[in-house]
Parts: C-alpha cells; structure tokens; sequence
C-alpha cells in the first residue's frame, strides 16, 4: 500500500476515519489540529496510526522498508529458502512491515505521549495500574517476549491520566529491549512525569527465545523490578504495593 506524498492534501473525511478506527489515537491528532498544525500535518507525528496498513503514518520509519524487505529477503536466501517461491514472494515486504510495528516505540516520545494528561491533585495515596499488557522484542534474539507491567506511584500534588501508564509501557515495549532496562525505563519516564515520592515497577515476562530453545521450561516467567523513591526507602510503601499486585 502507498502512502499518498506528505504535501498532499487529506482527504475530506480523514480526521473521522481514523477516529472512528482508533480512538486514542484520535486525542492525539486532535490536540496537533488545536496547536494550529492543520489536520494534514496532524497525521505526521500521530504515531498510533502506525498499524500495520501503514496509511496514516509518519513518513520517516516508513522510508525505511525498502531496505528492511531486501535484508528479509537475503536472510531467506541465506537460510537456504528459495525467495522466489510463491510463499514467500511477498514474505520480505510483510516481514518488514510486521518489524517496524513491533518497534515503532522508537517515534514515540515521552512528552508526546503525555500530551497534557497531567492533573494537579491533592491525592496522596498510592495509585496503582496492574496487569497492563505488555509485548516486545528481545534485542539479544530478536524474537518477541511478552507478559505484563504493573506500576504503582505515590503522587506528590501531581497525577498521572491513568491510560498514560499503558502508553509509556508502549513507548518502551516496541523496542528492541532487554526486560531489565525496559522496567527501570518505565519508573524513570513515571518519575519524569509527575515527580511523585516514589514509582515501583514489576514486570513478568515470558521470553521466546527461552521457551522455544527449550533453555528453560516453557511457563517460567522472568520477574523484574524497579523502585524508586520511597519505595525503594520504605519497606512498607513496598510491601503494600507489592500486595496489591499479587491479590488477585
Ligand atoms: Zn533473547
């Protein structure tokens, strides 16, 4: 599918067909129109267009497919696969595709994404997000790893919209990752956010290249943990959050 030239004018109903398809990504196009950026160059930085159509998406990462597909395609060469072959004529293309979504955390920024969805509030109690679903790829293989993040933080007279945490996950996630320096990424952006007293982070991760190469058993799950602040300090603001993660 071609991408019409970034000068070219949107079509009439562009705005309510991608709203209509995907609502968070909606706010966001919307919020660049407000700033007096016109609908056309709305779609630009609207990276939550970025499925795997690949219309209404920014032009940079895009560019980059040809040169992916032809990488694919030297890689079926070298695995000893006919490329010509019917099944995989056109595996170069969608293989290439299908990459630049699981990494298109790499045209989202922190501050994008945040996006204003800060509130000032007296709230002083722990809030905590569980069980946000998570999906990445591991840099040392290059196959997926997945699970979940919960995150908790101890505002300190700001907070967060509660989607953003499931979007900062996001931003991090469609990387090339290690587990480790994804979750220490996600307390650091929380901290980033909205300054609170503290942010923890706990992600279960179930790695492919673990499962699939029989290193490990196939349910063994990787835990991994950040606490800053007063949750690194204190060990019962810790182990509060920590029960809450683990009720069911
Ligand atoms: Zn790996």
């Amino acid at each position: 599918m071609k991408e019409a030239p970034a000068t070219a004018p949107p079509p009439a109903d562009a705005t309510t067909a991608s709203g209509a398809t995907n609502g968070s990504a909606h706010a966001n196009g919307a919020a660049k129109i407000a700033n007096g950026e016109g609908p056309s160059k709305g779609h630009e930085r609207c990276t939550f267009h970025h499925d795997l159509e690949l219309d209404h998406r920014p032009p940079v990462r895009e560019a980059m497919l040809p040169d992916m597909a032809a990488a694919y395609g030297q890689l079926l060469a070298a695995l000893g696969e006919n490329p010509q072959r019917p099944g995989l004529l056109k595996t170069p293309e969608r293989a290439a595709k299908a990459m630049l979504f699981f990494t298109k955390g790499y045209d989202q920024s922190l501050e994008e994404v945040l996006n204003d969805a800060i509130f000032d509030e007296e709230h002083d109690e722990m809030v905590v997000v569980k069980d946000i679903e998570m999906f990445s790829m591991c840099e040392h293989h290059l196959v997926p790893f997945y699970g979940k993040v919960s995150i908790g933080y101890l505002p300190r007279n700001k907070i967060l919209g509660l989607s953003k945490l499931a979007r900062i996950v996001e931003i991090y996630s469609r990387r090339l990752q290690v587990q480790e320096r994804l979750t220490k990424q996600i307390a650091v952006a929380v901290t980033k956010a909205v300054q609170p007293a503290g942010v923890a982070v706990v992600v279960e991760g179930v790695h492919m290249c673990m499962v699939m190469r029989g290193v490990q058993k196939v349910n063994s799950k990787t835990v991994t943990s950040a606490m800053l602040g007063v949750f690194r300090d204190d060990p019962k603001t810790r182990e509060e959050f920590l029960n809450l993660v683990h009720s069911k």
